[in-house]
């Protein structure tokens, strides 16, 4: 009997269909019509409810998301880890191809790179693996994933960062963040000739939106003058700010990430390349509005909030917090003045998110002159069938009369 006719088949809802056909990857719990008996994280084959084949899948028994499509074909546990190694290959090389002036990136970045599953960051030296679900908690498929990047980043550690909510969603059992192989877990990595810490075991949890690697680089030849970071976590934007600006000031609302960003900032000075920064522990909200009732102007406003809208039902709230950060920040911005504007809220669309700033302009006063847009950087690449890939929005532009 060939191996495959031992694999357990879903059958899948016509609406889980159409979603396969369409591209997308996932089937949800509530478009499944059978999957009897399947155990967790198991290869799955998914068939229609005609018994039209659609391919094969990762199977979580407690997840949402019941199914995650690997390939069209039907393929048996035989050609599973082969082709698990095979994708991180590719996903690799992408990156080698692709990513410039920054030892550091995503390098498996989950569906995107037809993995659905699998994260794995690369700083400088020290790579980190995130699981996501049951099927890639299997000891067998973290071997191969263990072997794979072994193969590619020789003399790298890797280390399993495990978030315990994720775990507790799968129905896995609790285990802690700890090094594969290797041993070092911290490290110094440089993004855009840019310097910063990397710890992924120690007490201050350290580590970078390397997402927003490519929109530091590209807000850096607007930038002038005073400049204001607002949610500058770890200083991401405001250490690349401090290259090309007389000053900034950065505020974020948690003590131990701005105490990595001026750990951050040390690093920077030793080689000359940073100027002074002041780092602000405050709200964001609290802070953008005593400032501008002071009469405060900048001439360079960064603004990189955390997702406001974590579902659909959330988007109209969350909008109304882009309108306000973004009309106080417009109203403190000179004319001249370059605004970068993120949102990173997958429910946001980037039309919903033009159109807060054009009102968020009128309302100031102002016109906005849109320089450049941009998603998440080449490492965190979006597949157009699965529109959650595509979560990230920034906008550089220039306020004018
Ligand atoms: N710009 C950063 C990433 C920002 S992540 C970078 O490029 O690395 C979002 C940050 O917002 C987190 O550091 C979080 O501590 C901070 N934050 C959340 N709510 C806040 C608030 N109301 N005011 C200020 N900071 C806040």
């Amino acid at each position: 009997m060939p191996a495959q006719d031992s694999i357990p088949l879903v059958t899948v809802s016509s609406r889980g269909a159409l979603r396969l056909k369409s591209g997308h990857l996932w089937v949800y719990r509530s478009d499944i019509a059978k999957a009897d008996g399947v155990a967790p994280g198991a290869l799955v084959h998914v068939s229609d409810e005609r018994g039209r084949r659609l391919g094969s899948a990762l199977y979580s028994s407690s997840s949402q998301i019941a199914i995650r499509l690997l390939t069209s074909k039907s393929i048996g546990e035989s050609e599973l880890l082969p082709l698990l190694h095979q994708r991180i290959d590719v996903a690799v090389r992408f990156r080698q191809q692709n990513v410039r002036d920054s030892d550091s990136c995503r390098v498996v970045f989950s569906e995107a790179d037809l993995l659905p599953g699998l994260i794995v960051d690369k700083y400088n030296d020290v790579l980190a693996m995130q699981v996501l679900t049951q099927a890639f908690d299997r000891e067998d498929v973290r071997q191969t994933v263990a072997m794979a990047l072994a193969e590619h980043f020789p003399g790298s550690s890797l280390l399993d960062r495990v978030d315990p909510h994720i775990r507790e969603l799968e129905q896995l059992p609790a285990r802690g963040s700890q090094l594969v192989y290797g041993e070092r877990s911290a490290t110094v990595f440089t993004l855009n000739g840019v310097r910063f810490h990397f710890d992924g075991l120690g007490g201050q949890k350290t580590g970078a939106f390397l997402d927003q690697r490519e929109n530091y680089a590209a807000a850096a030849p607007y930038a002038h003058g005073e400049a204001l970071d607002c949610f500058t976590y770890q200083g991401g934007f405001a250490l690349h700010l401090a290259r090309v600006c007389s000053s900034v000031t950065a505020v974020d609302s948690s003590r131990p990430a701005l105490e990595v960003a001026e750990q951050n900032e040390q690093l920077n000075r030793d080689a000359h390349t940073c100027g002074e920064i002041e780092w602000i522990e405050a709200n964001a909200f609290d802070l953008l509005k005593d400032y501008s009732s002071a009469g405060q102007q900048y001439d360079t406003i960064v603004l990189d909030p955390p997702a406001f809208a974590k579902s659909k039902r959330a988007v109209d709230t969350a909008l109304r917090g882009y309108k306000e950060l973004n009309l106080r920040a417009l109203k403190m911005l000179r004319l001249g003045g370059v605004l970068v504007t993120c949102s990173c809220s997958f429910h946001v669309s980037e039309a919903e998110f033009l159109e807060m700033l054009a009102a968020s302009a009128a309302d100031a006063g102002r016109r906005l002159r849109i320089l450049e847009k941009h998603g998440a950087s080449i490492d965190h690449p979006a597949l157009s069938s699965v529109p959650e890939t595509a979560y990230l929005k920034c906008v550089v532009a220039q306020a004018t009369e």
